[in-house]
C-alpha cells in the first residue's frame, strides 16, 4: 500500500463524514449497521497505526529525530495510554498470524486485539514457551475464538491466566502466577479532578498481608454517641490505608508512638499568593487542606518570596515530639474522638499553629487520621476543659443542641458536660 493513501484517505474521511454533517440514518437498522461499520473503521485503523508503530521502531525513525517510537505517537496527537497500546500490539502481531488476520480485517478491536496479545505474553512468561511454539499457538487460536465469540478484554486475560495455571509444568521451581512476586506491580496517576487514583497486581501473600492490614485497621469505629460508624467498608479501608502509611513510617523508629512522624510531606507557600500552597508531587491543594497536614504530618513548609525563591524552611518546631508527646499519650490514651490507638493517631493542634496555637500540653489532643479529617473538615470541635482534658463537640448536623462529649478515655466517667462546656 502506497503511504500517500493514508493521508488522503483521512483527508477524505474528514470530508465525508467529519465535516458537520452528520451520518444520515432513519431506520433502526440503518443506525446499527452505521455503528458497525463505525466500529470496523476504528479497528482496522488501530490496526494500520500498531503495525505502522512496530514499521516506525523497526527502521528507526523516531531515534533519528532524538526520540523514542512512543514520543513520536503522542507527539502526533495519540494518547499516551493508547500509544502504549498501539507500540505492545504492534511489536507483537507479527508473531501471531491468526490474531493479525482478524485484526487487519477489523473484526477485532484495538483492545481486543492488545488483550489477546498480553494473554499470550502471559501464557509464555508463565509456561516459558517462545511465542512461535505449538503451545502458545493454540492458546492463540483459543483466545482469538473466544474473543470473536464475545469475550471481553477483561474475560480474555482472565482466560488467559486460567490456562497459564493449567499448563504451567509441574516442577517445583517454578511458582505458578498467583504466587510470584516477581509480576507484582502498582501505579497511580493523577485524575482531572487532582485525586490519585491507582491500581496494583499483587501476589498472593503479599495481597493477603495488605488485606490482614487494612481490615484490622479498618474495623468501623462508633461514634461518641455510640451511634455506629457511618462510613461505607470503601473509604474505611481507604483510611486504614492512610493509617498504615502513618504506621509505616514511624515503625522504622525506635520509640514509634512517641516520636513526632512521618511521611514527609513538602509545601511550598508562596508569601504573595497563599492560595497556592503546592504539594511536591501532586500539585496545588487548598489551605485547609495544608492545614490539616500542617497539624502533625512531617511537613515541610517552603515559604517562597515573589520570584520563587525559598526564604524559609520550618520543619520540625510546631510538632510535638519526645515527653511533650508521652504526656499527652499519657492523659488522652488514644484516639479522643473514637478510641483508635495512640499509635495510630496524629497529635491535633487545638489551637491551630497558623493561629498562634503554641504547641504545649494544653493546646495538643490525639485524634487518628479519620477523626483529624472530621476535626478540621466537617465541623467537629476539640475544646480544653476546666478538668485540662479535651472535649468534643459534634457538628449540629448531629446534634443540634451540641452538647460537649469527654474524650474518649474518660467517657464512662460522670462529668458533667456543661460543666465542661462552660469552659470553652
Ligand atoms: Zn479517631
Ligand atoms: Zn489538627
Amino acid at each position: 500500500m502506497h503511504s500517500g493513501i493514508l493521508t488522503e484517505l483521512g483527508d477524505q474521511l474528514v470530508d465525508e463524514l467529519g465535516s458537520g454533517s452528520p451520518v444520515i440514518a432513519d431506520a433502526d437498522t440503518d443506525i446499527v449497521d452505521a455503528i458497525r461499520g463505525a466500529v470496523r473503521l476504528r479497528a482496522v485503523t488501530d490496526h494500520v497505526l500498531a503495525v505502522l508503530a512496530a514499521q516506525a521502531e523497526h527502521v528507526g525513525v523516531a531515534k533519528r529525530s532524538g526520540m523514542t517510537v512512543r514520543e513520536l505517537l503522542v507527539a502526533n496527537g495519540m494518547a499516551p495510554v493508547a500509544a502504549d497500546r498501539c507500540l505492545r500490539v504492534g511489536r507483537a502481531l507479527s508473531e501471531l498470524p491468526s490474531l493479525y488476520r482478524y485484526s487487519s480485517n477489523g473484526f477485532l478491536s484495538g483492545e481486543h486485539v492488545d488483550a489477546v496479545v498480553r494473554g499470550v505474553a502471559h501464557v509464555s512468561t508463565r509456561t516459558k514457551q517462545p511465542v512461535g511454539s505449538e503451545a502458545i499457538t493454540e492458546v492463540q487460536t483459543t483466545l482469538v475464538g473466544q474473543a470473536i465469540s464475545g469475550a471481553s478484554p477483561a474475560e480474555l486475560m482472565r482466560l488467559a491466566r486460567a490456562v497459564a495455571i493449567a499448563a504451567a509444568p509441574d516442577d517445583d521451581t517454578i511458582t505458578s502466577a498467583a504466587e510470584d512476586a516477581t509480576l507484582n506491580e502498582m501505579g497511580w496517576r493523577q485524575g482531572d479532578d487532582g485525586r490519585l487514583q491507582g491500581s496494583f497486581d499483587l501476589d498472593v501473600l503479599t495481597g493477603e498481608r495488605l488485606i490482614c492490614a487494612v481490615d484490622t485497621a479498618s474495623r468501623p469505629r462508633p461514634l461518641p454517641d455510640g451511634t455506629p460508624d457511618p462510613r461505607p467498608a470503601g473509604r474505611r479501608r481507604a483510611d486504614a490505608f492512610g493509617q498504615l502509611l502513618d504506621c509505616a513510617v514511624r515503625a522504622t523508629a525506635d520509640d514509634a508512638a512517641v516520636r513526632a512522624p512521618r511521611t514527609e510531606v513538602v509545601v511550598t507557600v508562596p508569601i504573595a499568593e497563599r492560595n497556592t500552597v503546592r504539594l511536591g508531587w501532586l500539585g496545588s491543594i487548598s489551605d485547609r487542606a495544608a492545614l490539616l497536614a500542617g497539624c502533625d504530618a512531617g511537613i515541610t513548609q517552603v515559604d517562597l518570596d515573589q520570584h520563587g525563591v525559598p526564604t524559609a524552611v520550618s520543619a520540625t518546631k510546631r510538632l510535638f515530639t519526645g515527653a511533650l508527646r508521652k504526656a499527652i499519650i499519657v492523659r488522652d490514651q488514644c484516639c479522643v474522638k473514637c478510641g483508635a490507638p495512640a499509635s495510630w493517631t496524629d497529635c491535633h493542634h487545638i489551637i491551630h499553629h497558623a493561629d498562634g496555637g503554641p504547641t504545649i500540653l494544653d493546646n495538643g489532643c490525639l485524634l487518628c487520621r479519620s477523626c483529624h479529617t472530621a476535626v478540621h473538615h466537617q465541623g467537629w470541635e476539640v475544646f480544653l476543659g476546666h478538668d485540662r482534658h479535651p472535649w468534643l463537640i459534634p457538628p449540629a448536623t448531629l446534634d443540634p443542641r451540641r452538647q460537649p462529649l469527654p474524650a474518649y478515655n474518660r467517657r464512662t466517667m460522670r462529668l458533667d458536660p456543661q460543666e465542661a462546656g462552660a469552659a470553652a
